[in-house]
């Protein structure tokens, strides 16, 4: 058997062990300490736009906070793109919320500006004003922020981008994750950059932030016993895990460049598919990491489906995966309101994310491309 191709699998830089090291050798093993300030600096400063970042135990436990302190209550409606992990979503059922599902549009596969201001039109003539929007920016690409963020401004509503893959993608040179009143990071093992699991909150000043790590300890009080005033949770990254993240701060940008090369080779190899379409930015104003490479098969222009190609790739021991299967079409989420047409759900029964890592030798590319070429019988 031939060793398995991974879609998205963890590429260490070679200093995450010196920073580990470091913490041992001082006795920083705990959810605080020079790796976790150094961490979150390095975040700060790529990027930009003088934003404040807390380090987390993970995306989704950031997420969760930021819902927290944009006010979500049991009761409230908040509005979440429907094609995404269920991370994205989950959060508002533990905040006892409703989540209130919107279409994505064809160009970035992310949340319809259109959609979202029908949505909120419609929720506040049933009574209800959502609390937030959570926007994602899918497998890299950057949303439309412009119409998602004017509309949210227009109406007085918190955005969270869940910028969990688009570490690196910028929407008009400014990165994902600084436009909303929060964004989300992730560094789980499968993300561009990995601290083996983890996560971030990209707050857009100190006060947020502050607040952010007071409840990610347990909402202590300022008191020399325990006291406290307000439910807490035990979410803040730890100092070992933040040293391999430090490390691969250190690498991100050539992390980038090799994910978007994946993405230039999957352009180079269907260019003369017809039916085969590369997901690609729309124009220049998008720049996306291309965390997954992923492609929309036309059957009926190729007379073959996706789900063929997963299978031819598994035979060769390639691991490939359908799209994000939308929120409004899972079981847990079936009582949940949705807007939108079949956008999204089209994606899902035609779309293929494809081995995408930054590790992908040349040897594994022949293989990849061995495969597609024999599937489409050329
Ligand atoms: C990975 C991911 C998350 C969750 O991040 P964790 O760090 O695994 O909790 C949330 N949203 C999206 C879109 C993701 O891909």
């Amino acid at each position: 058997m031939n060793t398995k191709i991974w879609l998205s699998s963890p590429h260490m830089g070679g200093n995450e062990q010196k920073y580990i090291n470091e913490a041992f050798a001082e006795n920083w093993i705990a959810p605080l300490g020079p790796n976790v300030n150094g961490l979150e600096q390095d975040l700060e400063k790529y990027l930009g736009q003088d934003v404040k970042v807390a380090a987390l135990s993970a995306g989704t436990a950031a997420l969760h906070l930021a819902l927290i302190e944009c006010g979500v209550k049991p009761g409230d409606e908040v509005i979440c793109q429907s094609m995404t992990f269920s991370a994205s979503a989950n959060p508002i059922a533990y905040c006892g919320a409703t989540p209130v599902f919107v279409d994505s549009e064809p160009e970035t596969w992310n949340m319809c500006p259109v959609g979202l201001r029908q949505t909120i039109g419609d929720r506040i003539k049933k009574g209800k004003k959502p609390k937030a929007i959570i926007v994602v920016h899918l497998y890299g690409m950057p949303a439309k922020m412009d119409g998602i963020m004017s509309i949210a401004n227009e109406f007085e509503i918190d955005v969270i981008e869940d910028a969990a893959e688009a570490l690196g993608s910028s929407y008009k040179g400014q990165m994902c994750g600084t436009f909303g009143r929060f964004g989300i990071l992730s560094f789980n093992g499968n993300k561009i950059i990995t601290t083996s699991g983890g996560g971030a909150l990209v707050c857009q000043n100190q006060e947020d932030k502050d607040q952010i790590v007071f409840l990610s300890t347990q909402a202590r009080d300022d008191a020399p016993h325990y006291q406290h005033s307000q439910i807490g949770f035990n979410y803040r990254m730890s100092n070992i895990v933040a040293g391999i993240g430090r490390g691969q701060m250190e690498v991100l940008n050539s992390r980038v460049e090799a994910r978007r090369k994946m993405h230039d080779f999957y352009v180079d190899i269907f260019k003369d598919t017809a039916g085969v379409t590369v997901f690609s930015e729309p124009s220049s104003d998008f720049y996306s990491n291309h965390w997954l490479s992923a492609i929309i098969v036309n059957p009926e222009i190729t007379g073959k489906t996706r789900e063929e190609l997963r299978l031819a790739f598994l035979e060769d021991n390639i691991e490939s995966r359908p799209l994000w299967k939308p929120m409004h079409l899972q079981p847990v989420f079936a009582d949940a309101p949705y807007y939108g047409g079949n956008t999204s759900e089209t994606f899902f029964d035609n779309g293929l994310c494809l081995p995408s890592g930054s590790n992908l030798t040349e040897d594994d590319q022949k293989r990849i491309a061995k495969v597609i070429n024999n599937f489409f019988d050329r």
